[in-house]
């Protein structure tokens, strides 16, 4: 099995500090990569750059920054990308990138395949390319039929690898790998895994990013959202049946938000090995 887990920069001293326990104990468990996420327009990305020069030097896995069009020009990707080589840095993770509401223009890349493509075109194969995908079909995308054409497009220009958006209906997943394969993608589409441990939080992630919680999950998270070890225990046996299931299924690279923390995501991994 193959695992990769994503962190959100660390900005404080307590935050770096509190980053390289989770990653000591994380590291017990192998892992082929960890990855570093990217805030839109100058929020976090000195961070970004400073947390995965603190993981390089912290684990023998390959770290893995992520880059967005949003907030990027070319000068300063190239920039950005010499310096992460020198750090050792050898896979990305592109994005768009959220827009902010007030910006009319994103600037010179508009979409994540243009920036997959101007990466490949400058660096050939320096770089391993991950790129996102979604199973229950991007927000913006009209259709999904579109939007898969999209993906299937970054794959076209040079993406090695797509993280999905996370879900919980395994079904989402397996229908979307099949007609990305359909419109012949052969890169591995990775389940991106979202720990239930923390009703709010998961609820406001899911209205921004447009993620389905069933009603059967829902109305259980709602029941434990007073007792919160309840809440815990539910979350992590209806994820790990997911990712069981998924197993069963021929699925064998899961990727895992983190948020900075082991505990929910090692909990996972420990029952689906
Ligand atoms: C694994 C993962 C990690 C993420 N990490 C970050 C992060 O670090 N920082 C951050 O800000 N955000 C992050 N995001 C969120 C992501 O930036 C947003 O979901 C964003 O809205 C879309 O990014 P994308 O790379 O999928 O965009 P794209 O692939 O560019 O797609 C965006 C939209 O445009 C459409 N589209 C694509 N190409 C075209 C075209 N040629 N013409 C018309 N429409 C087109 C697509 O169908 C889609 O609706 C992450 C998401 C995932 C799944």
């Amino acid at each position: 099995m193959n695992i990769s887990y994503e962190f959100f920069p660390a900005r404080t001293e307590k935050g770096k500090k509190n980053l390289g326990k989770t990653l000591n104990t994380l590291n017990n468990t192998n892992p082929d990569f960890y990855s570093v996420t990217y805030g839109a327009l100058g929020s976090t990305q000195n961070a970004t750059f400073d947390t995965i020069s603190q993981l390089s030097s912290a684990t023998n896995a390959s770290v893995a920054p992520h880059l967005t069009c949003v907030g990027s020009d070319r000068e300063q990707i190239t920039k950005l990308l010499d310096e992460y080589a020198q750090l050792g840095v050898s896979r990305v993770v592109v994005l768009r990138g959220d827009i902010p509401p007030a910006i009319r223009d994103i600037g010179e890349f508009h979409y994540a395949s243009e920036l997959v493509e101007f990466i490949r075109n400058q660096h050939g194969d320096r770089f391993t390319i991950d790129v996102a995908a979604y199973p229950e079909k991007h927000p913006q995308s009209k259709t999904v039929a579109t939007d898969i054409e999209h993906f299937a497009n970054k794959v076209k220009v040079g993406a090695d690898s797509a993280i999905t958006q996370y879900f919980y209906n395994i079904d989402a997943y397996f229908r979307f790998v099949d007609e990305a394969q359909q419109l012949g993608v052969n890169i591995p589409i990775v389940p991106g895994i979202m720990p239930i441990t923390n009703y709010q939080q998961l609820a406001r992630f899911s209205k921004i990013c447009d993620a389905d919680i069933p009603s059967w999950i829902l109305n259980r998270l709602e029941m434990y959202s007073e007792d919160s070890e309840s809440l815990k225990a539910f979350g992590l046996d209806v994820v790990s049946e997911m990712c069981q299931q998924m197993k069963v299924r021929g699925v064998n690279d899961f990727h895992f938000y983190t948020m900075n923390k082991s505990e929910p995501a090692l909990s996972i991994v420990g029952n689906i090995v």
